[in-house]
């Protein structure tokens, strides 16, 4: 297949990118490198340094690469209180590129996308193992974004007979197994990449946010899901669509909660370092718990997480950040 990556320079789109090209397809890549890295994109994809946003350019990517079977997008702004600060930014880069590629894909004749959208569509869960059908009502505007471009999706491909897959992803976390690639964002905000930084001691600690929370050790809990079984759920995805499927919304996790407390000391184990906590206060729009049921992805795409055990996530995880100490160092 010849599969269009939009954000391959990306955690979760390079990670895709390198599944896709293992598995033989031929990989076009298109990234700004606002938040990707050059350095992260496969050898082997071919390369476009541009902005969704310029329709011309992305005309000009899709006038050359003929043949298209597919797109997957990544190309985001991805951070929940970068969007909560600077909510036009988001709805500039999320809403008006994924805007821009449509058009562009409609008038080229690209009918398959898969979609990285995430758990932050749900926003404040109803219960405890949250089903695709269960109501959206984001609290930031990162997920509004998302949820916006999954319907945009949805109208424009009923108007133009294109059919999409959105994955709505929960916690992305590990690295490729090789070590050559892993997460690196700046400034880096998510938990398991912190923690790691004070193993590594590029950073003095870790800020646990909220310890008053109603679960077993009062701090909160997520499901951690890997990067690799992610990356292997968007192949299935287009796999589901080049079978001629119709446009459906899949949740990606692993069913498993555990807590910050509880992510820490893996790391400990983990990595065998000193890892200095420092309590803190809640951090705006944090649900207690965010747990997926990936009962249908597994059911109807037929995927499974095969890295599912969180040691082992760290262990991949560690491998990178005990090797690159500045992420791609760019
Ligand atoms: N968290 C924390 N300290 C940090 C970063 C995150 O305690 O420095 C907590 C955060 O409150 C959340 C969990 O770790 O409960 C995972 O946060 P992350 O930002 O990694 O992902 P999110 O769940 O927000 O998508």
């Amino acid at each position: 297949m010849k599969i269009l990556v939009l954000g391959g320079a990306g955690y979760i789109g390079s990670h895709t990118v390198y599944e896709l090209v293992d598995a033989g397809n031929e990989v076009v890549v298109i990234d700004n490198l606002e938040t990707g890295f050059k350095a992260a994109v496969h050898p082997k994809a071919r390369f476009y340094q541009g902005d969704l946003r310029d329709r011309a350019f992305v005309d000009s990517v899709l006038d050359a690469e003929t043949g298209i079977d597919a797109v997957i997008h990544f190309a985001a702004n991805s951070q929940v209180g970068e969007s909560m600060v600077n909510p036009l930014k988001y709805y500039d880069n999320n809403l008006c590129g994924t805007k821009t590629m449509l058009q562009s894909a409609v008038a080229h004749g690209i009918d398959k996308i898969v979609f990285s959208s995430t758990a932050a569509t749900y926003g404040e869960p109803e219960k405890v193992l949250i089903v695709e059908t269960d109501r959206t009502n984001p609290t930031n505007c990162y997920g509004e974004t998302k949820l916006s471009m999954e319907k945009m999706f949805k109208w424009v491909g009923q108007a133009h007979g294109l059919r999409f897959v959105s994955l709505r992803y929960f916690n992305a976390c590990g690295a490729h197994v090789s070590g050559q690639i892993g997460e690196a964002h700046n400034p880096e905000t998510h938990l398991i990449p912190i923690i790691l930084q004070v193993a590594n001691g590029t950073r003095d600690h870790i800020s646990i946010f909220g310890t008053d929370y109603p679960t077993k050790d009062g701090t909160c809990v997520r499901d951690y899901i890997h990067v690799t079984d992610l990356a292997q759920a968007h192949i299935r995805a287009v796999d589901y669509l080049m079978a001629g499927n119709p446009s459906d919304i899949f949740n990606l996790g692993n069913g498993v909660g555990f807590t910050v407390r509880e992510v820490i000391d893996t790391v400990r184990e983990v990595t065998g370092r000193e890892i200095k906590v420092v309590e803190e206060g809640r951090r705006a729009g944090d649900p207690a718990v965010l747990i997926a049921s990936s009962e249908k992805a597994q059911r109807v795409l037929g995927w499974k997480p095969e890295h599912a055990d969180l040691k082992h996530i760290i262990e991949t995880a560690w491998r990178w950040h005990s090797t690159h100490l500045h992420g791609y160092g760019e």
